[in-house]
């Protein structure tokens, strides 16, 4: 069941996007060569508890931290440790949802960790700007294949695969709601957009094949050829007017 926000949650989802933001930028500003990943998910945890908000992962299906960190060929899920030392030319993928007041802010983003090589650089580039393609997409009349093919073409162009066996999400007082957003789809198939639905769309993207891999911890997803993934993500309401993003600093 789609749930739709009236303006008032919006208002309210808006606060708990602002603290995942804001967390997401504080770690990332930390990420340097020798940090480990748990150093980064401390920093993280801190700031969202200060703001008198929940870290939404921590405890959700049992996850032991407030953060995803997933480097280099790890896709998504990756367990922050104080034993994963970043390494120069590593790429860090940070994964944070805050609950505040209700409603939990989704957002995650790539970092490098110093001078990346091109080719990561390049994957980064490609994976944020088709998360901001897919955005433009989901205008109300829309549908989520018009969305979900935005990443697929834009990815696709480039070389890249799209990670089929996870998806974005709808997103409200539950960090998981209907419906599933994947990035890849048939324009003009699909749920329809409508004002008041408020979706977590994150493309997930791989240098090489889409095929993916869970290890026996049960949560890190790597890359099934080990090269390397990227991932980007945000909140996002369809309003009358059109997209707006929730998961923003200010
Ligand atoms: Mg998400």
């Amino acid at each position: 069941m789609i749930v739709l926000k009236t303006s008032r949650e919006l208002a309210a989802m808006r606060d708990a996007g602002r603290i995942a933001q804001r967390a997401l930028r504080l770690a990332g500003e930390a990420v340097e060569p020798g940090v480990s990943t748990w150093e980064l998910d401390r920093i993280a945890r801190r700031y969202i508890e200060e703001q008198g908000a929940v870290p939404t992962f921590l405890g959700y299906g049992g996850f032991p931290a407030s953060s995803c960190i997933s480097v280099n060929n790890v896709v998504i899920h990756g367990i922050p440790g104080k034993g994963t030392l970043l390494k120069e030319g590593d790429i860090v993928s940070i994964d944070i949802g805050a609950t505040y007041e209700g409603f939990v802010g989704d957002n995650a983003w790539t970092f490098p960790c110093g001078k990346v090589s091109e080719e990561a650089q390049a994957l980064m580039d490609t994976t944020r700007e088709s998360l901001f393609a897919a955005i433009k997409a989901a205008q109300p009349g829309a549908r989520l294949g018009d969305v979900g093919s935005t990443v697929q073409r834009y990815v696709e162009a480039r070389g890249y695969s799209v990670v089929r066996d996870f998806v974005g999400h709808g997103v409200g007082a539950k960090m998981h709601e209907d419906p599933s957003v994947p990035n890849y789809g048939t324009p003009g198939r699909g749920v329809r957009l409508l004002p008041g639905m408020t979706i977590a769309i994150e493309p997930m993207i791989n240098a090489g094949t889409h095929a993916v891999k869970v290890l026996p911890d049960g949560w890190t997803t790597v890359t099934a050829d080990g090269k390397l993934s990227a991932h980007f993500e945000h909140t996002v309401a369809i309003t009358a007017d059109g997209p707006v993003i929730l998961t923003l600093p200010d």
